[in-house]
C-alpha cells in the first residue's frame, strides 16, 4: 500500500471493479481498491441479461469472461398477472442468451482482472472513515486497521451500505421496504425439471413473489420477496414458515418437493437512490448510487455500466473539468426515474390481489 492515490474506490464488487477497470483502461493507474472480504461468502444476485456482452467488450474483458464458462440462462417462465406461466425466452434476442452467475467467482474473476491490469487491490481491508484537509491529496481514509491513506478523489462502490456517501452526508432515498428471504437446494434433491435448468422462474403471491433459479455448483436458490411488516409478520425469516409458504405456492413448490433449504439468507432489496449520487471529490456506482428490485436483473448491469460512465468522469476531473460529475449525477437520477417508471409498468401487470397492500403500494404512478 502506497501513501497516496489518484483515485481510491472502496469495495470490490462488479460496480467497483468495473470502475478500477475503466479508469485503467482511460490510463488512470495509480488507483487502489479496498474490499472488505475475500470474495468467499455468498453474494446475491445471479442473472445477467444478454446485453451485457456490450458492457464486457466495453471492459475489455469479453474473452475472459466468456472463458469463465458461466451458465448460460435461457430466459425466464414467470407466474405474473395470471396462474398460467408464461415464457420470455432470449432465442430472438441478437445478442444470445444471459448467464446464470456463480457471483462469488464472478466477482472475484473482476478484481483478478483489476490486478491483471495492474491495479492495486487490498482484499480483507475494510474503509472505516474519512476527513478532508488542505492537502494535494486532500481526502485521508482511514481503515479498519488503523492504517491511514490519501487520495484525490473517492469513489463508493460499498453497495447498499454506501459508506463513503454517508461521510459527505448524502441521504439515502427509499422508495420501498422490500425484503429478500433466499433459501438454498441441492440440484439433486429437486425434481429436476429439464426445462427449468437454463431459465429464472417467476411466481406472484398475493404478498409479493417467489423466484427460483439454478446456479452454478449444482444449487439451486428459491426466494421469496416482500415488504419487512409481511415478512416479520408471517415470520418468513424461519425455516419451517418459509417452507410453509413456498409449499403454498403453485408452480414453485411441485419442483421443489419436500426437500428442506439448508439455510436461509436475508437480503435488503429496496429501490433507492442517494443524493446526491455525485459531487466535486467523490461520486457512487453501483448499488450505493441507486438500488433497483431485485425483479428486474439489472442490478449487475447497472453497476458494471456505472463503473464505465464513473470512470470517463473522473478521468476528465483529474484533467480539471468537474462538468463531466455533473453529467454522471444527472444520469443516476434519469435512470432512476426511467427504472421506477419501468418498475410501475410491471407491477401494474398484476391485477389479481386489488385488496393486498403488497400490490397497493406498487401500482401507483411512480
Ligand atoms: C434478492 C436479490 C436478488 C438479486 N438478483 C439479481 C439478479 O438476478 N441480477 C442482477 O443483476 N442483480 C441482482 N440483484 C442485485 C445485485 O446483487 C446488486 O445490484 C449488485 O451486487 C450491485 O453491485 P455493487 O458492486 O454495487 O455492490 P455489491 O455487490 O454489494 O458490492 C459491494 C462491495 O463492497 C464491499 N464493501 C462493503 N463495505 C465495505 C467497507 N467498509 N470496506 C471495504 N469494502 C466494503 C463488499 O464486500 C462488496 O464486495 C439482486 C439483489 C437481491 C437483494
Amino acid at each position: 500500500m502506497k501513501p497516496l492515490y489518484d483515485v481510491i474506490i472502496v469495495g470490490g464488487g462488479p460496480a467497483g471493479c468495473a470502475t478500477a477497470i475503466a479508469l485503467h483502461n482511460l490510463g488512470v493507474n495509480n488507483t487502489l481498491v479496498i474490499e472488505g472480504s475475500d470474495y468467499t461468502a455468498p453474494r446475491i444476485g445471479e442473472s445477467i441479461p444478454p446485453n451485457s456482452r456490450e458492457l464486457f467488450e466495453k471492459l475489455g474483458i469479453w474473452s475472459a469472461f466468456s472463458a469463465q464458462k458461466h451458465a448460460p440462462c435461457l430466459g425466464s417462465y414467470s407466474s405474473w398477472g395470471s396462474d398460467k406461466l408464461g415464457f420470455n425466452d432470449y432465442l430472438f434476442n441478437p445478442q444470445g442468451n444471459g448467464w446464470h452467475l456463480n457471483r462469488s467467482a464472478f466477482d472475484k474473476f473482476l478484481a483478478m482482472q483489476v490486478e491483471k491490469l495492474g491495479g492495486a487491490l487490498l482484499k480483507n481491508t475494510h474503509f472505516a472513515n474519512l476527513s478532508q484537509e488542505q492537502h494535494p491529496y486532500p481526502i485521508k481514509v482511514t481503515l479498519r486497521n488503523k492504517a491511514q491513506i490519501r487520495c484525490r478523489f473517492i469513489v463508493d462502490a460499498t453497495g447498499r451500505s454506501a459508506k463513503v456517501a454517508r461521510q459527505f452526508n448524502a441521504k439515502v432515498r427509499v422508495e420501498d421496504q422490500l425484503v429478500a428471504v433466499s433459501g438454498y437446494f441441492e440440484a439433486d434433491d429437486i425434481i429436476a425439471k429439464e426445462s427449468y435448468q437454463q431459465m429464472t422462474l417467476l411466481e406472484a403471491v398475493d404478498y409479493g413473489w417467489w423466484y427460483l433459479a439454478h446456479l452454478p455448483n449444482n444449487k439451486v436458490i428459491v426466494t421469496v420477496a416482500s415488504d419487512a411488516a409481511v415478512i416479520k409478520q408471517k415470520q418468513l425469516k424461519s425455516t419451517d414458515a418459509w417452507q410453509h409458504a413456498m409449499h403454498l405456492t403453485q408452480h414453485i413448490s411441485p419442483i421443489i418437493a419436500q426437500a428442506p433449504p439448508s439455510n436461509l439468507h436475508t437480503w435488503i432489496a429496496q429501490s433507492a437512490i442517494m443524493d446526491p449520487p455525485a459531487a466535486q471529490c467523490w461520486l457512487t456506482v453501483g448499488d450505493s448510487a441507486s438500488s433497483f428490485d431485485p425483479i428486474s436483473s439489472q442490478g449487475i448491469y447497472k453497476a458494471l455500466n456505472n463503473g464505465i460512465e464513473a470512470a470517463t468522469a473522473i478521468k476528465a476531473w483529474l484533467d480539471n473539468n468537474a462538468q463531466e460529475i455533473n453529467q454522471y449525477r444527472n444520469a443516476i437520477g434519469h435512470s432512476f426515474i426511467n427504472y421506477l417508471e419501468q418498475k410501475a409498468f410491471f407491477y401494474n401487470q398484476e391485477q389479481r390481489w386489488p385488496d393486498s397492500e403488497f400490490w397497493q403500494k406498487r401500482q401507483g404512478p411512480p
